[in-house]
């Protein structure tokens, strides 16, 4: 376990098989993953499709540069393309959600020959130099100062703040459409429109980060499609791979065109190609992303039923779920994991993270929700 303590949140808990939403410990004790995976398994843990398809992809060709053709990435950008609003007519493989940012930043500057950067307070884009740059913690960012860039922060949410801030030297917008990192926080109405329409007038690019709001999560394949907004550049990464190590940078045309100097040696290759393939294809046939909306609204409701005054407030969308305690998130996280076998996260000092996987059914619902009454509510169980 020592390898853990480098690790920030590290649990004692030595984790072999995974199914569905549930896993266990070589002795067969079950936790149910509500959200310990950070998102990146939407099917549940080793979905059958997924597992098939990359154990047949890598014993026929683990990997050749994105240079050649392959079908399985050939598939999985035709997979991901037609599940991306339209617009998004090209996309570009890379292994993870910082990465993604860290392209899509890059590939606004060179389409629109700018570099400024406007990013919102309290978000997350990810660790290396760029996508740090416009993620809001210092806690992240000062021991590596000085960062890539010229990014102004705005407060979320504030729409005519966002609208001053962009401007005809700005390059691009980048925005989580639910922020997930900094505390689960839905924007209000008309607030990505806003995004929308200011970044348009100023030519610059929009950029959303829909590495932890994506596939499906918010009741959506996408965040912005519950806004109706299409981004310039759609981020992605988390669960594209239901668990394998992928990102991607969906773009329209006007941007794809600055691009071209850009990539990576593992870009798309040809197994996270399967991944993606057989993620996006079950998630769209099977139609979980309804599933989540279902599945977020029974969610929600029971929690704001169960444990009423002794949380402050359940809000996000889908199976994106926050819950706003009374008392610190890491504690409740930890009492969740020990005493309930339930790997929940925190999302900020006070805000409980859940991001199940969407094949969650009522049942293991209710298990979530009997178990966070009793580690925050147990007296509200005890009347019931
Ligand atoms: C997790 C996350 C990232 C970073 O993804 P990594 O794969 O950890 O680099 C970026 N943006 C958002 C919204 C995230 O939740």
């Amino acid at each position: 376990m020592s390898d853990l303590d480098f690790v920030s949140g590290g649990k004692p808990i030595g984790l072999e098989r995974g199914e569905g939403t549930s896993l266990y410990t070589a002795d067969g004790t079950e936790y149910i993953d509500a959200g310990a995976s950070f998102a990146c398994t939407p099917l549940g843990h080793s979905h059958p499709a997924v597992v098939e398809a990359v154990q047949e992809q890598v014993g026929d060709l683990t990997f050749v540069d994105s240079s050649y053709p392959v079908q399985s990435r050939e598939d999985a950008y035709a997979a991901l393309v037609a599940a991306t609003p339209d617009g998004l007519d090209s996309a570009w493989f890379c292994n993870s959600g910082t990465e993604a940012n860290e392209a899509a930043l890059k590939f606004a500057r060179s389409a629109t020959g700018n570099s400024k950067i406007v990013a919102a307070t309290r978000s997350f884009h990810g660790r290396t130099m760029g996508a740090l740059a416009a993620t809001w913690k210092d806690k992240y960012k000062k021991p590596f100062e000085p960062l890539a860039g010229d990014v102004e922060f705005v407060p979320y949410g504030d729409s005519e703040e966002l609208a001053a801030a962009v401007d005809d030297e700005t390059a691009a917008v980048i925005l989580e459409p639910i922020q997930g990192e900094g505390g689960i926080n839905v924007p209000p109405a008309g607030y990505l429109e806003t995004a929308r329409d200011c970044t348009e007038d100023a030519g610059a690019a929009l950029v959303l980060d829909e590495v932890q709001t994506g596939m499906g999560r918010t009741g959506e394949m996408w965040a912005c499609q519950k806004a109706g907004v299409t981004p310039d550049v759609l981020t992605t990464a988390k669960g594209l791979g239901n668990g394998l190590p992928v990102g991607a940078v969906a773009v329209q045309d006007w941007v794809a065109e600055g691009a071209a100097s850009h990539n990576a040696t593992f870009s798309g290759g040809p197994v996270v190609a399967a991944a993606v393939n057989a993620t996006v294809s079950t998630l769209v046939e099977e139609e979980w992303p309804a599933h989540a909306a279902e599945m977020g609204e029974y969610l929600t409701a029971e929690l704001e039923a169960a444990l009423g005054d002794e949380i402050r407030e359940v809000r996000g969308e889908g199976l994106l779920v926050g819950i706003e305690l009374k008392r610190g998130a890491n504690r409740v996280a930890r009492d969740l994991a020990m005493n309930h076998q339930i790997l929940a996260l925190p999302a900020g000092r006070t805000v409980l993270r859940l991001l199940p996987p969407l094949v969650i059914d009522e049942a293991v619902a209710d298990e979530l929700v009997e178990a966070l009454t009793a580690t925050v509510a147990p007296e509200a169980q005890s009347d019931a």
